[in-house]
Order: C-alpha cells, then structure tokens, then sequence
C-alpha cells in the first residue's frame, strides 16, 4: 500500500490558520520546541511508515498531526454548531503535546485573555492502542479465551506503564488496513469527546471561574498556569460535549473518521477507558469526577433523545463497568510479551 500525504497542502493551510490564531500557535511552539518525540520511538516509526517520514521533515510532522486532526475533527465539529457557538469558538487552536497526563486541557495564552486547547498525545496515542487492542483480542478469544483476556490485560498494563513513563514506547502492530481503519475511527469517536469538552468549558465561560494551578510537565513544575474545574463544571462541560456530538452526527459523515459516532455510546465508551485508569492509577481521578458518575449523569440527561440501540449500548456499559479491571498485580515479562506479540502479528484477520 502506498499513500501520498499532501504536505505542501497541508503546510498552506496551516499559514491560514497561522494568520488567525498566531498568538496560540507561538506561545504552543515555545512550549514544543522543548519535546518531541522520543528517539526510540521515531526509529520505530521509520520503520513501519517509511513513506510518511522520508516524505515528512520530522519540525514539520507537529505542524501536519495538528492541521491533519483540525480537518478531520475539529472543523467538523465546529461547522455542526450554532452560528453563535462557533463564532465564539472557531479561533481557538487545538494542538498536540507530548505530555504523558490522561487529560487535555484549555488555558488562556499567559499575560492574555485568549483561550486555547492542548491535546497531550500520549492520551491519544493510548486510545488508538486500547482500540487496536479490543480488536485485536476478539480475535484471540476465537484461539483461546486465556489468551484473550492475558492479552487484554497486558495491553492495559502497557497504557499505564506508558502514562507513568515506565515505558516509553507502544507496541506497533503489522496489522491488516482493514483493522487499522476500524481502531482509527474507533478512538476518532472518543478524540471528538476530549475536544468537544474542552471547547465546552471555554463556551461555559469555565476559565473564568476556573482556579490556576501549575501545570505538571513531564515531572517537572513549568510556567504554565493549568485551570481546574469544579465537579459541576465538569458534568456541564461533559453534558455540552455530547449535545454538540448528537447534533455534529446529523451530518453525513458515511465516509469521514468521524463515521462511528452515529452510534453516540461509541464516543461514551471513552468513559471505559478512563474508568480503567482510574481503577488502577487512583492518584489521576483526583480533578475529575468518577467516569461512571460523569457516565450517569449524560446518559441521564440525553437518554430520551437517543435510540434505543444506543440506549441499550450505554447500558450494558454501566454492567461492564462495575465488573472492574483491577490489574494492579499484573506484571509483564519479556517472554510473555514476545509470546503476545508473535500470536498477534501472526493471527489469520477475518473481519470484512
Ligand atoms: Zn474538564
């Protein structure tokens, strides 16, 4: 398979969005310039998409994921909202750092009042693995169910190892496109949950009241004010997110990343992920509600305007939910992860 990413196309566009917001995208850049990747991680990469990294300048890389994900996300869900809703939003940046928290966050550019969002891609990175990973495990389980749920539980233990900078790299799997395609619209369903509760606590004039803190960057203590939010705030903001995602999935989007929210319990399954985290790293659920408490309190809310089949998805959510995922023991070893990785780059995929 070989692909062509436009990226002079995608540099000019970004020099349009450049004129808009160059305020955000500065003050994001002086923040950047201090991370990138990590090395390891790029040697992977090369490897597994040689055309993207002989094609792409790795400066430039940041540039092409941020304007690449405004296009297939965030405009989007701009475009969805009300005229008064995106004129109060569609000057806002949205971009990617590589900061190792399970959260995004939006903030006032220092010294101004103007609002922008960070994603913290290691977030990201997280969902289309665990995406990849269910996929991956229903597979399995056709095998042999221990080798399902072993899997399972080793692909958890790797986001949080990831997360708490235990490791630094996800494994990359050879997997069919077909697969791929279906994990990449999967974790799309929940990335446009992440922004669209962001833009919602600047809609709710949330950074207003918000109390500042200092941001945690990669371990150490930085000049950069974080914004917390009191537990209502955040059931307003989840509450606004997913009005905007009912109302964003009127359009059609057959043939966009955004194709599985027509199912709305697809982007509500992000509160699985999160619950996850939470059972097993308890310190990160300290700034927001429990995700079964934030899950409640949407699927209250919005319960009456929804399907029955997507009624009936969230509900067996909350079943799975209580059952837990409790892998605090749980440990890797290097055969046992070699013995993973070989039984899934070596499974015979029959998903149409
Ligand atoms: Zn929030």
């Amino acid at each position: 398979m070989s692909f062509k990413i436009p990226v002079d196309d995608l540099l000019k566009e970004f020099s349009n969005y450049y004129k808009r917001m160059e305020i955000q995208i500065d003050y994001i850049d002086s923040l950047d310039s201090k991370y990138f990747l990590d090395e390891s991680s790029i040697e992977e990469l090369k490897k597994m998409y040689p055309e993207i990294y002989e094609q792409i300048p790795l400066n430039k890389l940041r540039i092409i994921q941020n304007v690449t994900f405004r296009q297939d996300v965030v405009e989007p869900l701009l475009n969805s909202m009300d005229g008064s809703e995106k004129e109060k939003l569609e000057n806002i940046w949205v971009s990617f750092l590589p900061i190792s928290s399970i959260n995004a966050k939006s903030l006032h550019v220092p010294n101004t009042k103007i609002p922008t969002i960070i994603l913290y891609d290691k977030v990201l990175g997280a969902l289309h693995f665990y995406a990849e990973s269910y996929l991956i495990a229903r597979e399995l389980e056709k095998i042999d169910a221990r080798i399902e749920n072993n899997f399972l539980k080793y692909s958890v233990r790797v986001i949080l190892d990831y997360l708490q900078k235990k490791r630094h790299d996800i494994p990359l799997y050879h997997l069919p496109y077909k697969i791929k395609e279906r994990a990449a619209l999967w974790a799309t369903a929940q990335e446009v949950f992440i922004v669209a509760h962001e833009f919602a606590h600047i809609y709710l004039n949330h950074l207003e009241t918000s109390k500042s803190d200092r941001l945690i960057w990669d371990g150490k203590k930085i000049n950069v004010k974080e914004f917390t939010y009191d537990q209502q705030q955040e059931f307003e903001a989840d509450l606004q997110a997913f009005r905007w995602i009912m109302n964003l999935k009127k359009q059609d989007l057959d043939n966009s990343l955004l194709a599985f929210i027509k199912n709305i319990g697809v982007s509500a399954e992000i509160f699985i992920f999160f619950h996850i985290i939470e059972e097993n790293l308890k310190e990160i659920s300290t700034t927001h509600p429990a995700s079964k408490d934030r899950l409640r309190y949407i699927y209250e809310n919005i319960k009456d305007e929804i399907s029955k089949e997507e009624r009936e998805f969230i509900e067996s959510m909350f079943q799975s939910i209580d059952l837990g995922f409790d892998i605090k023991d749980f440990k890797i070893s290097k055969e046992s992860e070699d013995f993973l990785n070989l039984m899934v780059n070596n499974i015979k995929y029959d998903i149409i």
